[in-house]
């Protein structure tokens, strides 16, 4: 979860793409900071007649780095702009956008969604350069695990700078709210019904009708094996407080993951050179292969509060069941390895309580 503290915004763009040692991405850079730097509590009502006598929304609604804002200040804005919530999520969408992170491919996408708590949540792209593609967060999946970490219960709509691949189509499945939720783009406002007819579902997949899905409590049953506690201990030892901090936020994330087709919950954490921790759970999909890795999970929280670049990360701690079904210790290695060589990385084993 997010450790409260903030990367000013020349730091968090200096590198931002950074990963991929490419300077061919200075076009894009640049263009990033100057998105990103509109400040959100100056902006102008001057483009509201232009808002309100076209079809077209061109507010200048910028969000400043900020990937959350809180329901008050959502219904600031839709009464200092004069429009709804939909007009809002969609007039943040190239902001949004501006946020991500794609080495690859330079394309930027963004999400905006309004939450059952009236917050808002952004979400943008990240890829890792010298990583498989399939490694990628895309921008719905981001904003989903912004709610997730912000303690959200549901997402009531998002809008979208491009319309949602198949991919996120199957991820936002897990969601309790699925059949409720709508998502906007292309000026339109669709149903994921509508999205995804006759979808492969959790209820497909799981005996018990009971199991909490996606933004639903979850409470694994799990404590450190022994080994892992000795290995906790001689960091205390050490003096590693940080080191230690991270693993028991990893434990959190672990004890909250979903994970119900596999009961492999996991957790992640990562520890930065000056002492940021941040962590993320692992989120399954039914189809399987949508799933969101842990690692990937405490990015997205590290980036939310503005890791200008990994080269930032000094160590990864992943929590994961000691003999699980699933495991994600080999391939969250090699991945800190290539996004963060120089990051020292750790598996920590959970076994289930039985009481
Ligand atoms: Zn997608």
């Amino acid at each position: 979860m997010n450790s409260c503290r903030h990367y000013s915004h020349d730091v968090y763009h200096g590198v931002l793409c950074s990963g991929d040692g490419q300077s061919s991405k200075s076009a894009v850079l640049k263009q990033t900071r100057d998105s990103v730097t509109v400040d959100l509590s100056h902006s102008s009502r001057s483009t509201e007649a232009d808002a309100t006598t076209s079809g077209k929304r061109d507010l200048s609604i910028g969000l400043d780095g900020s990937f959350v804002l809180p329901a008050a200040r959502v219904e600031e804005l839709k009464e200092e702009f004069g429009i709804n919530t939909d007009d809002l999520l969609r007039a943040l969408i190239t902001p949004a956008s501006a946020l991500a992170r794609p080495p690859i491919s330079s394309f930027h996408v963004g999400a905006a969604g309004i939450g059952g708590s009236g917050a808002l949540y952004v979400g943008c792209n990240l890829e890792f350069a010298k990583l498989p593609l399939y490694n990628s967060v895309h921008a719905e999946q981001f904003l989903l695990v912004n709610a997730l970490h912000h303690g959200e219960t549901a997402i009531e709509k998002l809008a979208i700078s491009a319309a949602p691949c198949g991919h996120c189509r199957q991820f936002f499945s897990e969601l309790a709210c699925a059949d409720s939720i709508k998502f906007l783009f292309f000026g339109g406002s669709y149903s994921l019904g509508q999205l995804l007819p006759m979808r492969f579902k959790p209820t497909d997949l799981l005996d018990s009708k009971e199991t909490p899905l996606l933004l639903q409590a979850q409470h694994h049953q799990v404590s450190f094996t022994e080994e892992s506690k000795r290995q906790i201990q001689a960091w205390e030892d050490a003096g590693e407080t940080k080191l230690v901090e991270a693993a028991f936020e990893a434990l959190k994330e672990c004890e909250n993951a979903y994970s119900p087709y596999s009961g492999c919950p996991a957790g992640a954490a990562i520890l930065t050179s000056d002492g940021g921790v941040y962590a993320g759970g692992y989120i399954e999909s039914a189809a399987y292969n949508p799933s969101m890795l842990p690692l990937q999970s405490a990015i997205i929280d590290a980036v939310i509060d503005g890791m200008p670049c990994y080269s930032e990360m000094k160590a990864a701690i992943l929590v994961e069941v000691d003999g699980g079904a699933v495991q994600h210790r080999n391939t969250m290695e090699i991945n800190v390895s290539q996004i963060a060589p120089q990051a020292s990385f750790y598996c920590l084993h959970v076994e289930k309580r039985t009481e």
